[in-house]
């Protein structure tokens, strides 16, 4: 099937303006569009809010036959298929959710030709069953989305998307067009490869979302720093807070509901019931704050979520950018706000450790948190740290906390050597201590575990009294951060040499450390006067 190249663009503006009622194309929309209605493939590389969905659905009712979706986000099927069906569009699902009966309809609609849309999850291509269904139809394109589950680097690997180059192999003159979100150079390198996406024309928009204040705040009782955050600066409005554990989603939505905040929680261990409950209420009212695991927020489609706020850090950039990237899908400012601290950093490093898997999926793990740590201990502008992480040279933003308040930086070499030496003397006597007790040493506190242990007669004893705890926790947790320094897995935090520590300690290594500031960031504008 081909269509000449004026024909193939004024098909798909006429889709645009009687299906969804939008007169024009966005950015590269037109160019990913025209590519897949002439048989074309695509990779899309496209932040969240940048309109994804339209460079697969135009193509799907331009050409003839179904559009085929393969999509892991099988919750949301439902709602996608349901606000197609409001446009006027024929869609369906197949998924493990669902009857045999309900499938049947499905399956039939499909060989009738009277649907414009098939959303997959990719274990259904697992199925024979499956492949043999799309063969006795007409398949008008494939769509991949959240193409980034296909790569084994990238922060959220799916296995079954391994088998989707299958498609390319089955059927070879069915366009293409895979998209995603998030994806480093290297992401990106593996996404073509392993899909067989040597032909495609590639498409990667800007990453930057100038209307996102990122803002990485030192950690301090982070549910008071939350409630300053809302009180000051969101009030009565809609955002997302993610924490690491149900259980301190739970604690947290509690706490915000006592102090006045409609706050509501979501994780994986809650009742179906209450998850969807809570969802749709996120969705439909005004000013919801949702508490949650990153469990949830893939696909949810609310345009004016004006913060998100991490009170646990994040395990890799990827992760960052795609759960901040739900503030301010309809470009007016938002807050990208992340309490982190030093037990974040020894959280991390302990759950590498212990986690399960080999020491490439450790390497993998340890090199995601460590480009996560220098994003929040970096100097300069977060926004170009952070498109510098996806490929993209940028300027400093004016917008951001590093930005409006500059950290100084100063030169902690002489601290890291305090702090180091006093480790390796610990480590002599066949000793460890997690972070209170050593700064307990350097400031030449004289505690009943000191006197007991008599760490009063090592030579380090009150060296470091020119530095407060706070700064010593600042030193300790940026050591940590650029692996000068290690913990142990034994659950207790205790902290070790790292293989570069030696390079500190014979003076060959400068360390420059990031001042502590507590500074608050003042909003850009005055949405609040
Ligand atoms: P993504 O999947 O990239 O996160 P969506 O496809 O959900 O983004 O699109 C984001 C929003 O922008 C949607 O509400 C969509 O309807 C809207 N949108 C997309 N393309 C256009 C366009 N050309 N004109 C107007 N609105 C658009
Ligand atoms: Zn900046």
């Amino acid at each position: 099937q081909t269509l000449d190249p004026e024909a193939a663009l004024a098909a798909a503006a006429e889709v645009l303006h009687s299906v969804w009622g939008y007169d024009a194309f966005r950015g590269e929309q037109a160019e990913i569009i025209d590519t897949v209605v002439r048989g074309g493939d695509a990779l899309v590389l496209m932040p969240t809010g940048g309109g994804k969905s339209l460079c697969y659905q135009v193509p799907a009712l331009v050409r003839e036959g179904t559009g085929v979706v393969v999509s892991p986000l099988i919750a949301l099927m439902q709602d996608q298929v349901d606000a197609l069906s409001a446009l006027g569009v024929r869609a369906g699902f197949l998924n493990s959710t669902q009857q045999s009966f309900e499938r049947r309809k499905v399956e039939d609609a499909y060989l009738a030709g009277e649907l414009d849309l098939l959303y997959l999850a990719p274990e259904r291509l697992r199925v024979p069953e499956t492949v043999e269904l799309l063969d006795r139809g007409t398949v008008a394109l494939f769509a991949i989305d959240e193409a980034h589950c296909v790569s084994q680097w990238g922060h959220d690997f799916r296995p079954d998307y391994l088998q989707l180059s299958m498609l390319h192999e089955r059927w070879p003159e069915v366009p293409r067009i895979a998209l995603t979100a998030t994806a480093t150079e290297q992401t990106h390198a593996e996404i073509a490869q392993r899909l067989q996406l040597g032909d495609a024309r590639h498409f990667v928009a800007s990453f930057d979302r100038p209307n996102i204040q990122y803002r990485i705040a030192p950690k301090d009782k982070p549910r008071d720093q939350l409630l300053n955050l809302l009180r000051t600066e969101h009030e009565g409005d809609a955002g997302i807070v993610y924490c690491l554990s149900r259980n301190s989603v739970e604690q947290t939505a509690q706490f915000l509901v006592d102090h006045g905040v409609p706050a509501l929680p979501y994780h994986a261990g809650l009742d179906r019931q209450v998850r969807a409950r809570n969802q749709s209420r996120f969705l439909r009212e005004d000013g919801i704050v949702m508490v949650a695991t990153i469990a949830f927020g893939m696909g949810i489609d609310k345009p004016d979520v004006r913060f998100v706020a991490h009170l646990d850090l994040p395990k890799s950039v990827e992760g960052y950018y795609q759960e901040t990237g739900r503030a301010g899908r309809d470009g007016l400012p938002s807050t990208a706000w992340l309490a982190y601290g030093l037990a974040d950093v020894v959280q991390q490093r302990r759950m590498i450790d212990t986690s399960e898997g080999d020491a490439a999926h450790k390497r993998r793990l340890t090199a995601h948190l460590d480009a996560m740590l220098a994003l929040c201990e970096t100097v300069s502008c977060r926004r170009v740290q952070l498109l510098n992480y996806f490929g993209q040279p940028s300027q400093a933003c004016g917008n951001c906390d590093t930005c409006l308040t500059p950290p100084e930086s100063w030169d902690g070499t002489v601290a890291a050597q305090k702090l180091l030496s006093t480790v390796v003397r610990l480590e002599q006597r066949g000793q460890r201590y997690g972070v209170g007790h050593l700064v307990d040493i350097l400031r030449g506190k004289v505690t009943p575990r000191v006197t007991q242990l008599g760490h009063e007669s090592l030579s380090t004893f009150g060296v470091g009294q020119d530095l407060s705890d706070g700064e010593w926790r600042g030193v300790v947790r940026q050591l940590l951060a650029m692996e000068l320094l290690g913990v142990d897995t034994d659950g207790y935090g205790t902290l070790r040499l790292a293989p570069d520590s030696a390079d500190v300690l014979r003076g060959a290594r400068e360390v420059r450390l990031r001042r502590e500031t507590e500074k608050v960031v003042r909003t850009r504008g005055s949405r609040s006067s």
